[in-house]
């Protein structure tokens, strides 16, 4: 069995795109985030300072919002309209979930698609369904990284992923699909889901249940990728129960470790990216 290190692949990013970032500084131009944070949500601030440390850390410019938890939706719109409109800002991020008297469609619906680093606007998302050129949602996106850098073959496997979410599970098979892997998506309503999981070639398991895939769920061999982030006895762990899973698997990723790293890069990828189409000639 393999550890899938995201961390190390997403060192490796990190150099890359502190690289070029330095060189588009030279010639003036400074990739920028804004991370808008609306409330106080202990893990919401957590994931918002991780990103923009990592922002800071490769030499993007960071634009950090923090409005209170009572925030009117006018407001919230007002500053994406004027974020939209900065030619410093490049990437808008607004850390989900949002109060429950914030409409969350939307909010995602008015950031501009160019500065739509999470890729959440339905123009990003109709993009992805059609195979079109366009920024990618980072943690389905960080996975396909995490598989190509182990050289992990796609084409023609079988992958089963479990859980439907806009973020995870429904790009996350359509990223798959463009790699020629045969899908299959999974779901609570999903029935005999273990004989579905068995199926599978690679499994991607994002529901946010502690370890709820256990060893007798997969094939010898599968390549399990766990995407959840749960927080159980004050420690973390992810949807995989590790110890069953690790020993018959070939390959699996850790939490933490894993699939967390690789989503938080492919944002500052987004961002760089975003910074390029839009101010380098
Ligand atoms: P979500 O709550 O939006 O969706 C959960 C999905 O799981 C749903 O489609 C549901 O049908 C499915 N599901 C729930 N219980 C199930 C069951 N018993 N059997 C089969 N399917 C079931 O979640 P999400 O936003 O996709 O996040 C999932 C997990 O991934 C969470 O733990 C979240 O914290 C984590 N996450 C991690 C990262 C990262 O960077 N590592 C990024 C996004 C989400």
């Amino acid at each position: 069995m393999i550890r899938l290190e995201g961390s190390k692949v997403a060192a490796d990013l990190q150099a890359e795109l502190t690289e070029l970032t330095a060189k588009y500084r030279e010639q003036g131009i400074v990739p920028g985030l804004a991370v808008i944070l609306v409330g106080e949500d202990p893990a919401s601030k957590v994931y918002v300072g991780r990103k923009e440390k990592m922002a800071e850390k490769i030499g993007i410019k960071n634009f950090a919002y923090n409005l209170p938890s009572d925030a009117s939706q006018e407001e919230v719109l007002e500053l994406i309209d004027q974020l939209n409109r900065n030619d410093e800002v490049d990437g808008i991020l607004v850390q989900l979930p949002l109060p429950a008297q914030i409409d969350e469609q939307q909010v995602l619906q008015t950031i501009d698609p160019a500065k739509d680093v999470d890729s959440f606007h339905p123009e990003n998302v109709g993009k992805l369904m059609q195979g079109l050129p366009g920024p990618k949602p980072c943690t389905p996106n960080g996975i396909m990284h995490l598989l190509k850098a182990y050289d992990i073959p796609i084409e023609g496997r079988h992958a089963v992923i479990i859980g439907r979410s806009n973020i995870v599970g429904k790009p996350m098979a359509h990223l798959l699909l463009d790699e020629n892997a045969t899908v299959t998506i999974t779901h609570s309503r999903t029935k005999e889901l273990a004989e579905i999981t068995r199926l599978a070639d690679i499994l991607v398991v994002a529901i946010g249940r502690p370890n709820f895939l256990t060893g007798d769920m997969i094939k010898d061999g599968a390549v399990v990728i766990d995407v959840g982030i749960n927080r159980l006895d004050k420690k973390l762990v992810g949807d995989v129960d590790y110890e069953t899973v690790a020993e018959k698997s070939s390959f699996i990723t850790p939490v933490p470790g894993g699939v967390g790293p690789m989503t938080i890069i492919m944002l500052m990828y987004n961002t760089v990216k975003a910074c390029e189409l839009r101010r380098i000639p």
